[in-house]
């Protein structure tokens, strides 16, 4: 599970799920050697991040930060 913010230049613990948003990621699970195997990740922006930046799939097997005015229609929504 998620335990800090993904933006690597804040990496705020987190506290609580009430504050700034988590995203869910179906990424390939890289411990599996075949690559066929896939998994869903937990990120989390906290409170402040999550004003400024959102996250989006990138490619297949990676996961982005990007600015909120960039392009919003553009982000991944939440995995139900
Ligand atoms: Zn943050």
């Amino acid at each position: 599970m998620v335990s800090h913010c993904s933006n690597p230049n804040c990496m705020k613990p987190l506290r609580y799920l009430r504050e700034g948003r988590i995203y869910v990621f179906d990424l390939p699970d890289l411990r599996s050697k075949h690559g066929l195997s896939r998994h869903l990740e937990h990120f989390w922006l906290c409170g402040t991040c999550s004003r400024s930046f959102l996250l989006e799939q990138a490619g297949d097997n990676a996961v982005r930060i990007v600015p909120k005015a960039s392009e919003f229609s553009s982000a991944i929504p939440l995995a139900s």
